[in-house]
C-alpha cells in the first residue's frame, strides 16, 4: 500500500515512460521477455525483407559494381539483424536499454542513402518505402519512444541532406520533409498511445496485486485469530490441557463411538496429594509451575486418541477410548510412578509430588459424563482414605 502511494507513477505524455526511472526500470523488467520476443520476430522479418528485395536490384542495376555494393550492404544489414535477434535471447535487457536496436536501425539507413545515390530515379519507390518504414518503426519495433525519435530523425535528416547534395530545390525539399514527417508523426503518436496504455494496464495490475496481497494478509490474520480463539475456547490457560467444555464434548463423541462399536471407555480422575501444603510451603507461583509440570508428565504415556483435561484446581481428568479399566490401570500406574519419580525444580526449589488416581468404566446406564465422574470421585475419596499415591478402579456393573 505504502509502496504505491510513496512512488511517483506519473507517465510522461511525450515519451510514454514513467517519470520515475526506478518505476520505469521495474516496468521494463516485467515486459522485457515479451518485448524481446516481439523484437526478435521483427528483426527476422526485417532481415527477410532486406534479402527478399535483392532480386529487384538485379533488374534495376544489372551486373554492375553498384549491384554488388548494394547486395553487400543488404547482406551485412541482414546478418546484423539476425545477430541482434540472437543476442536478445541471452540479453533480453537490450530491448529495455534500446541502444543496440537504435544503432542497428541507423546503420540500416546507410543502405537507403546508398540506394538514393546509386539509383537516381529510385526517388518515388525509395520515398514510399521510407514512409512505410518510419511508420512501422514506431508501431512494430518495441523500442523506447525517444530512441525511435532519434532513428526517425536521423533518417529524415539523412534523406533531406542527400537530397540537398543532389541539388533538390527548396519547394521540393519542403514537400519531401512534410511527406516524411507525416508518417513519422503518426507513428510517434501511435507509439505514445500504445506505451501509455501499456503502462496504465501495468499500474492496474500493480494495484490488483497489492489488493490481493492485502487480502491474503487479512485472511492469514483472521485464520490466526480463529486458531487462537479456538484454542482459548478449548484449553485451560495455565496447563494448556483441554478445558471442561472441550473434554465433555470429546467424551460425548467417544461415548457414542463406544456404544456404536461396543468398545470400552474408561474415565479417570487424578488429584494431587497434599497440594495445599505445597502451595502453603512454596507459594502459589511454584504451585502453578508444579501443575504445568504435572500436565506434561501425565501426557507422556498417553496415546494420540487419549484425552487429558484439567478438571479444576489440582485435579486432572483422563478419557481413554477403547480401553477397559484393567488396561487403564496399567496406564494410570505408569503415570503415577512417573509422577512420583520426577523431581520438579523451580527457582532453586526442588520437590516431588504424588497423585491419587481413580478409574471408572463407562456403564450401559450412564447418560452423560457426570455419572461416570461421580463414580470415579467416590473411588478417589476411597484412594485418599487409603493413603494416597495409588490407583483405585471402579468396574462397570
Ligand atoms: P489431598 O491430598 O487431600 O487432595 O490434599 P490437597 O491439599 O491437594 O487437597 P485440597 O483439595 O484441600 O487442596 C487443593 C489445593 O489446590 C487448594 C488450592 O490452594 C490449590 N489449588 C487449586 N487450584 C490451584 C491453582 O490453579 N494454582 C495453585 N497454585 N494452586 C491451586
Ligand atoms: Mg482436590
Ligand atoms: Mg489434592
Amino acid at each position: 500500500m505504502t509502496d504505491l502511494q510513496s512512488k511517483d507513477y506519473r507517465i510522461s505524455p511525450w515519451t510514454a515512460e514513467f517519470q520515475d526511472p526506478a518505476v520505469e526500470r521495474e516496468y521494463c523488467r516485467t515486459v522485457e521477455r515479451d518485448n524481446a520476443r516481439f523484437l526478435r520476430v521483427a528483426l527476422f522479418i526485417w532481415a527477410a525483407l532486406l534479402l527478399a528485395f535483392a532480386p529487384l536490384d538485379w533488374f534495376t542495376l544489372g551486373d554492375s559494381e553498384a549491384f554488388y555494393w548494394v547486395s553487400a550492404a543488404r547482406f551485412v544489414n541482414a546478418i546484423a539483424m539476425i545477430w541482434l535477434a540472437g543476442m536478445l535471447l541471452r540479453r533480453p535487457h537490450w530491448v529495455s536499454w534500446g541502444w543496440p536496436v537504435t544503432i542497428a536501425a541507423i546503420l540500416g539507413y546507410l543502405l537507403f542513402f546508398a540506394y538514393i545515390r546509386l539509383i537516381p530515379d529510385s526517388g518515388p519507390l525509395g520515398l514510399a518505402v521510407l514512409m512505410l518504414l518510419l511508420f512501422s518503426l514506431y508501431v512494430f519495433i518495441p523500442n523506447r519512444v525517444p530512441l525511435n525519435n532519434i532513428i526517425a530523425g536521423t533518417g529524415i535528416l539523412g534523406v533531406l541532406l542527400t537530397s540537398i547534395s543532389a541539388g533538390l530545390d527548396l519547394l521540393s525539399l519542403i514537400y519531401l520533409a512534410v511527406l516524411l514527417v507525416w508518417p513519422a508523426g503518426v507513428g510517434y503518436f501511435t507509439a505514445l498511445r500504445i506505451g501509455i496504455g501499456n503502462r496504465r494496464a501495468y499500474l492496474l495490475l500493480l494495484k490488483s496485486q497489492r489488493t490481493n496481497k492485502e487480502l491474503e494478509q487479512e485472511i492469514r490474520r483472521r485464520q490466526q485469530l480463529e486458531k487462537e480463539l479456538k484454542w482459548q475456547a478449548q484449553t485451560d490457560p495455565l496447563t494448556g490441557l483441554f478445558n471442561r467444555r472441550q473434554y465433555e464434548l470429546l467424551f460425548n463423541q467417544e461415548m457414542a463411538s463406544a456404544r456404536r462399536n461396543k468398545t470400552p471407555l474408561t474415565l479417570g480422575l487424578i488429584d494431587l496429594d497434599h497440594f495445599k501444603a505445597i502451595n502453603d510451603r512454596y507459594g502459589h507461583d511454584l504451585g502453578d509451575h508444579v501443575l504445568c509440570q504435572v500436565a506434561d508428565i501425565l501426557q507422556q504415556p498417553l496415546r494420540e486418541s487419549d484425552i487429558l483435561g484439567r478438571f479444576g484446581g489440582e485435579e486432572f481428568i483422563i478419557i481413554l477410548p477403547r480401553t477397559g479399566v484393567d488396561q487403564a490401570r496399567v496406564v494410570a500406574e505408569r503415570m503415577r510412578i512417573a509422577l512420583s519419580e520426577t523431581i520438579i525444580s523451580h527457582q532453586g526449589q526442588t520437590l516431588v509430588v504424588s497423585a491419587t488416581f481413580a478409574l471408572a468404566e463407562l456403564a450401559p446406564e450412564d447418560k452423560d459424563i457426570n455419572s461416570v465422574i461421580r463414580r470415579a470421585d467416590e473411588a478417589l475419596y476411597e484412594g485418599k482414605g487409603s493413603g494416597r499415591n495409588c490407583v483405585v478402579c471402579v468396574r462397570a456393573a
